[in-house]
């Protein structure tokens, strides 16, 4: 087994000694910014004036313009939503970076796919937590963590890899466990993952399962039921004790239909197409499009979200949760999970 290393492992002088500049304060960056504060950093917050700026004051950080952030920092943290990052980094990040600092990402995407070239002077790591940012705050506050990946992308200190993993250890993730990769590989796996599986591949699943039950004269609120509600449950199971736990938590008649079933949906046809969507992640097609949909103000998805939005598992959905209080309210935009 890959090697995990824990608190204990790593020593975190090496960042003691230099201030870390947050670009960013929503989900991840509010998380970073407060749990390394509290694990003794000295850091700053580099903002535009708005929502997130009003925030990061209020939570007692010292904030300022990106460039001032970037200009006072040894280690600046991109925390940015990844289609923002290449103009702010060309417009206030790159021109205030000193040789021997450090620049650090939690997702490799614009490094990866050359969207971002640093200079060569500067240490390139990323540490990438493997939650959402309120999850990574809250557990932190419990005096549990997140695991997170780190990967170094440039060296040019010679300390970059302890740099990355004291400020991995500053965001609380040594309490959970700290996995080396690189940024080729958590990009694509990261892509891939909420493509074919987490995001993409369930929402299509369940999307699909509520269809059939409907089309077939089935309740829609029973179809909701036991196509997307009860998903919880289950995903509590598997996230607790992987398959074999959630199978025996299930009834006999359940599990001999998850074997006898699962596989007659879920076919070798279907994971053909999920090595076309990993293929497509690895030419680099999957990025181009992104990227051009957004320098295109984003035609597509736009269109796409308001078409998904109004799907009739969409409607029973809100009436019913309306009737369960006890499920909690959505957080509006995901962007704002964090607070
Ligand atoms: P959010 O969208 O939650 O936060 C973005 C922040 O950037 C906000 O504070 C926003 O402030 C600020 N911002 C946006 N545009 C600008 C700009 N032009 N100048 C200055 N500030 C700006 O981002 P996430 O936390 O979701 O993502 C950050 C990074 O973390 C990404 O690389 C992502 O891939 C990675 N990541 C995210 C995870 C997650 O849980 N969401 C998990 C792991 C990695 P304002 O209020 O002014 O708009
Ligand atoms: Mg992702
Ligand atoms: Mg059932």
């Amino acid at each position: 087994m890959t090697k995990v290393l824990y608190h204990n492992d790593i020593q975190e002088e090496v960042l003691s000694t230099k201030k870390i500049a947050i670009i960013g304060y929503g989900s991840q960056g509010h998380a970073h910014a407060l749990n390394l504060k509290e694990s003794g950093f000295d850091v700053v917050v580099g903002l535009r004036k708005g929502k997130s700026w009003d925030q990061a004051v209020e939570d007692g950080l010292p904030v300022y313009s990106v460039a001032e952030a970037t200009s006072q920092a040894d280690v600046v943290m991109i925390l940015l939503p990844d289609e923002h990052q290449p103009k702010v980094y060309e417009e206030s990040i790159k021109p205030n970076l000193q040789p021997g600092n450090a620049l650090a990402f939690a997702h490799g995407f614009n490094i990866h796919f050359n969207q971002i070239v640093p200079p060569e002077n500067v240490d390139v790591f990323l540490v990438a937590p493997k939650g959402p940012g309120h999850l990574v705050r809250r557990t932190f506050t419990e005096g549990a963590g997140v695991p997170a990946l780190f990967g170094i992308y440039q060296d040019a200190t010679g300390q970059a890899k302890q740099i990355a993993l004291a400020y991995a250890k500053g965001v609380g993730a040594g309490r959970a466990g700290i996995l080396e990769t690189s940024f080729q590989e958590e990009t694509e796996t990261d892509l891939f993952g909420e493509q074919a599986v987490l995001c993409g591949g369930v929402t299509s699943l369940v999307k699909a399962g509520f269809e059939t039950l409907t089309e077939a004269g089935y309740q829609p609120e029973v179809a909701y039921f036991e196509c997307l509600h009860e998903l919880k449950l289950i995903v509590d199971l598997l996230y607790e004790g992987g398959l074999e736990n959630m199978r025996y938590s299930i009834s006999d008649t359940a599990q001999w239909g998850d074997f006898v079933s699962g596989p007659r949906v879920i076919t070798e046809e279907t994971k053909a197409r999920m090595k076309e969507v990993l293929t497509d992640i690895q030419t680099g097609a999957f990025a181009k499009g992104w990227i051009l949909e957004n320098q295109a103000n984003r035609p597509q998805f736009n269109a796409i979200n308001t078409k998904e939005n109004n799907h009739p598992i969409e409607k029973v959905g809100r009436e019913l949760r309306e009737l369960m209080p006890f499920v909690k309210k959505p957080v509006n935009s995901k962007k704002g999970s964090g607070h």
